[in-house]
């Protein structure tokens, strides 16, 4: 309640300074929210600029800078396990539009830990060469080897168990081994 106060008072200082001649709307509005929020979302998110991606520590995932507002619809409503308050929501999103970040298919993959995202321990990676196409389960592996070859015999494997990472979910996940040269 004190944070809620506090930022509102605040908001209004700002609304005040914005009224004012000579102002620069976007680079006062952009410092604003970045110091605001660095402070008081840090429960909510984390900003790695080296990926230039925002994790939500509840998830420990990437969430879309396009539509961070759909991120807490799909996962931090009241029914679900870990509920994110509207108006927090809002704030991720305004502070979210003041960072330089990246679009999930340009993110950069480090192919080593990442220790902000979900760790999967029983992942599979192909070993076909250069496939690198990772599983979270063997069965889908198995699926996944129809491209290589018209037959898969049960006995046949050419995958190794690994640990995954991926930096979004939903249809830009992708999982990458967390071990590969
Ligand atoms: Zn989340
Ligand atoms: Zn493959």
């Amino acid at each position: 309640m004190v944070v809620v106060l506090t930022v509102g008072r605040i908001w209004r200082a700002f609304k005040v300074i914005t009224a004012e001649k000579n102002f620069h709307p976007h680079s006062q509005y952009q410092e604003y929210i970045t110091q605001m929020s660095a402070q008081h979302l840090e429960s909510y998110i984390t900003h790695l600029p080296t990926f230039q991606v925002v994790v939500c520590r509840l998830c420990e995932s990437c969430i879309p800078p396009k539509d961070p507002l759909r991120h807490y619809e799909d996962n931090h409503t009241a029914k679900n396990d870990h509920p994110v308050p509207s108006k927090v929501r809002h704030e991720i999103t305004d502070y979210m539009a003041t960072l330089d970040l990246c679009q999930p298919k340009e993110v950069i993959y480090p192919y080593r830990l990442v220790p902000e995202l979900k760790v999967v321990k029983n992942g599979f990676m192909c070993n076909f060469p250069n496939c690198g196409s990772c599983t979270t389960s063997e069965s889908s592996m198995r699926t996944h080897y129809y491209v290589h070859q018209k037959s898969v015999p049960k006995t046949y494997k050419d995958w190794e168990a690994t640990s995954l990472q991926t930096f979004f979910n939903g249809h830009n996940r992708k999982y990458i081994n967390l071990y590969q040269s």
